[in-house]
């Protein structure tokens, strides 16, 4: 078997690298394993060793991932270990490093031990070195697919790649490659965004012109374009340079208030108190300026996936009034607008019943969460399967108290047996001093008196006995649908 020509190896291990997972299925941006192979293209730029120890690595590829990865908890440990899949990165020794007890990867401070080294494979290296200009075209592939177009050609610098590279005469990619590198966008995008704004940036009204055309003023995606934003105008923002980035770094975001959109900006946000007070805070909690008539302004679903995958920390403080927690009666223990890294760690939304019961069960709990949405403390281990609800009534007492926030799990925990359990359920025709939902102890009485095992009645127990045990005989089962599965009070 005779090995591949250059110019192939060249083309596959491009291909290889474009094939990488970049994003979930939700849209949520995923580029640490991307990024570390930026890093160690930038270290082969260099001429330095392939192999590098994890310490060094992490210390590095970490201060990458919180720059242009999403604001979420994350670490260079979990690229490092799961890009060995992909073939496209070496552990010497990998096979003999002990797993944490989950069984899935090693726990992180085996891999600062200074014998754990990691970089790209030997045949990666022997490829990049027999196409000149192949790495440099890499790491152009990965910068346009996960990095803001503002903020490409900077990341770029940072990392020591050479604009002057000789660009290796490879064939084309296939066509599912090309969406991702070639930015095949609108060419009239640019012209439609900034006539619409009127050649003005929407945060500080700059609008420069020579010759009659705006200078300094980009047409910016809201939802990038290399993360399937479209070019359409309610994508569209007309900003000038230094806000486009800015927005592209998630220093401020958009918030779609009911009669304007207004910018937030981010408790992250730092500089030197004059810059930072005129090129954003005196923006805080301002209406944008959007295009007149029937022009459509930003779109609020493209504005929600800002404000999840680019915006970092909390909108400081004031906030616009409708964002406020409402004042009457300040209740304690409430986390308004807590930041994505620490949703469902240290904290799950308080939900409305009807909502808990509706959306949030049918998995589309994410969209029903908006910034008006109260948090609440809780510990544990938490997943978006998780929210509170405030518990009206008695009939649960004393172990759950009216007015308490019980916490409760949709999801897998639905899937076990019930017996036993407190679940909150919804019934469809609720019997006299119930309410719809309710809060009720699970059980189930079988009929043995046949050979049919099935539910032959479902008995929902209230606590306190002054309330009568809801009793489903087997037709009226149907009736009944679990929301959740309490787990414990939190107030
Ligand atoms: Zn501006």
């Amino acid at each position: 078997m005779s090995s591949p020509s250059p110019l192939t190896a060249a083309l596959q291990l491009r291909q290889a690298v474009l094939s990488v997972n970049r994003a979930s299925r939700n849209g949520e941006r995923a580029p640490h394993k991307h990024l570390l192979i930026l890093w160690a293209l930038s270290r082969w730029i260099k001429g330095e060793h392939r192999l590098a120890p994890f310490a060094l690595i992490e210390a590095e590829v970490d201060r990458l991932l919180r720059e242009y990865a999403p604001d979420r908890k994350t670490s260079a440990r979990y690229p490092f270990w799961y890009l060995q899949s992909d073939k496209l990165w070496e552990i010497p020794g990998s096979e003999l490093i002990p797993l944490e007890a989950s069984g899935k990867r090693p726990a992180i401070t085996t891999l600062r031990q200074p014998h754990i080294l990691g970089g790209l494979p030997a045949p990666v290296i022997a490829t990049l070195n027999l196409n000149p200009g192949l790495a440099q075209l890499i790491a152009r592939d990965i910068v346009r697919a996960n990095v803001a177009e503002s903020l490409q050609e900077e990341l770029l610098d940072q990392l020591g790649f050479d604009d002057d590279a000789p660009i290796p005469s490879l064939p084309p990619l296939p066509a599912e490659f090309q969406l991702v590198t070639r930015r095949k966008r609108d060419p009239d995008f640019r012209r439609r965004v900034v006539a619409a704004y009127l050649g003005r940036c929407a945060l500080c009204g700059h609008g420069l012109e020579h010759e009659g055309h705006p200078v300094g003023i980009e047409a910016a995606h809201i939802r990038w374009h290399n993360q399937e934003g479209p070019d359409e105008l309610d994508n569209g923002l007309a900003l000038c340079v230094l806000h486009h980035k800015l927005l592209d770094r998630g220093f401020w975001r958009l918030h779609a208030a009911e009669s304007a959109t207004l910018c937030l900006v981010s408790d992250k946000a730092s500089g030197d108190e004059t810059s930072l007070n005129a090129w954003l805070l005196q923006h805080h909690a301002q209406p944008l300026r959007l295009p007149q008539g029937s022009l459509p302004g930003p779109h609020p679903a493209h504005i929600d996936w800002h404000g999840r995958e680019v915006f970092r920390g909390s909108p400081r403080q004031p906030l616009p009034f409708e964002l406020r927690p409402p004042q009457n009666p300040p209740e304690s223990g409430l986390i308004y607008s807590p930041a994505a890294s620490r949703r469902y760690v240290d904290c799950v939304p308080l939900l409305d019943i009807a909502t808990a019961a509706g959306p949030f069960l049918a998995g589309t709990g994410q969209g029903v969460i908006t910034e008006d949405t109260p948090w609440v403390a809780a510990s544990g281990k938490l997943t978006p399967h998780h929210f509170a609800i405030r518990v009206l009534g008695d009939s649960m007492s004393p172990k759950i108290p009216d007015g308490s926030i019980a916490l409760c799990q949709a999801g897998t925990a639905l899937a076990g047996s019930r017996e036993g359990k407190i679940v909150l359920v919804e019934l469809d025709d609720s019997p006299a001093d119930s309410g719809r939902f309710t809060l009720k102890k699970y059980h189930s009485v079988k009929n043995v008196s046949t050979d049919d095992w099935q539910h032959k009645r479902i008995e929902l127990q209230s606590l306190n006995k002054t309330y009568p045990t809801i009793v489903l005989e087997e037709g009226q089962a149907a009736e009944l649908r679990a929301i959740g599965v309490f787990q414990q009070i939190l107030n």
